[in-house]
């Protein structure tokens, strides 16, 4: 990971059609993005307890159903992976939500590349995307304020696989998570599911096969979550923020004595599902 500060995740691709893979851009510190949040000015404001969503010509009624979604995401998100206890941001550091009018302004701003859905720096809690995509509520605002969730809690700096990171925002999503976790157990039924020796050494999604990374990382974080007390994953989490490598931190945490093990665990967990 990259020593700066680690800013520019991810950007995500949601086709309108469910059926092509997604693709995940995974760069770090765009200069522009670095300098300002957006290049224009002419936006207007909806705040509540831990977001502010910055829109420009959209209605009222997309803007508060954003709003209220962003909220009740953010609570089932804490819930779901442990973290209720822990006070994340509130009033005077809410993450922004910019809303562009379409994807050209979007991909404009944002420079990123042609499919991308969505961009979100975990550091400066900020999300850019644009209005239109049918995904958008079901899975592009779970997905990535998931990011910013989790990285919140482990750090934006922490050195993490990439399938952990998407593996994890993936979880949280609804209807994909869903056709994510049948592709995964038709993977593992016909045995051509990435080796965990091989996901775990991908850094960068340049090496990824998209449908195939997505839907492991997925089914791996499910396994995590389901199989065992909720309370481990926090615990893995915590471990993670203060320092412990990661390899360490989950065998450690989920009790296995290697990596195979989990694997096996794993196939079995699903195929059973
Ligand atoms: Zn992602």
């Amino acid at each position: 990971m990259n020593k700066g500060d680690g800013s520019i995740f991810s950007s995500l691709l949601f086709l309108k059609n469910r059926t092509v893979p997604l693709i995940l851009f995974f760069s770090f510190l765009l200069p522009a993005f670095a300098r300002a949040e957006v290049n224009t000015s002419l936006w207007q404001t909806k705040k509540s307890q831990h977001f502010i969503i910055y829109y420009q010509e959209t209605t009222d009624d997309f803007v508060n159903e954003l709003s209220a979604s962003a909220e009740n995401y953010y609570n089932s998100i804490v819930d779901d992976l442990g973290f209720r206890r822990f006070d994340f941001w509130s009033w005077d550091d809410r993450a922004k939500i910019y809303l562009f009018n379409n994807s050209a302004d979007y991909l404009n701003e944002t420079g990123g590349a042609a499919w991308s859905g969505a961009q979100v720096s975990v550091k400066r809690r900020v999300i850019k995307t644009f209005i239109g995509q049918n995904d958008f509520f079901d899975s592009i605002l779970p997905h990535e304020l998931t990011h910013i969730i989790f990285r919140e809690f482990v750090g934006p700096k922490t050195e993490l696989p990439l399938w952990l990171d998407e593996g994890v925002a993936c979880s949280q999503e609804k209807s994909s998570l869903i056709s994510r976790i049948e592709s995964a157990k038709a993977l593992v039924k016909q045995d051509a599911y990435l080796k965990f020796d091989k996901l775990f050494g991908i850094y960068n999604s340049t090496l990824i096969v998209p449908n195939v990374f997505y839907s492991e990382s997925a089914s791996i974080i499910v396994f995590l979550l389901k199989k065992y007390d909720r309370d481990f994953f926090l615990d893995f989490s915590r471990k993670l923020r203060d320092g412990i490598q990661w390899k360490d931190a989950i065998l450690n945490t989920y009790h296995f004595s290697n990596f195979e093990e989990m694997e096996s665990a794993w196939e079995d967990f699903m195929l059973n599902k």
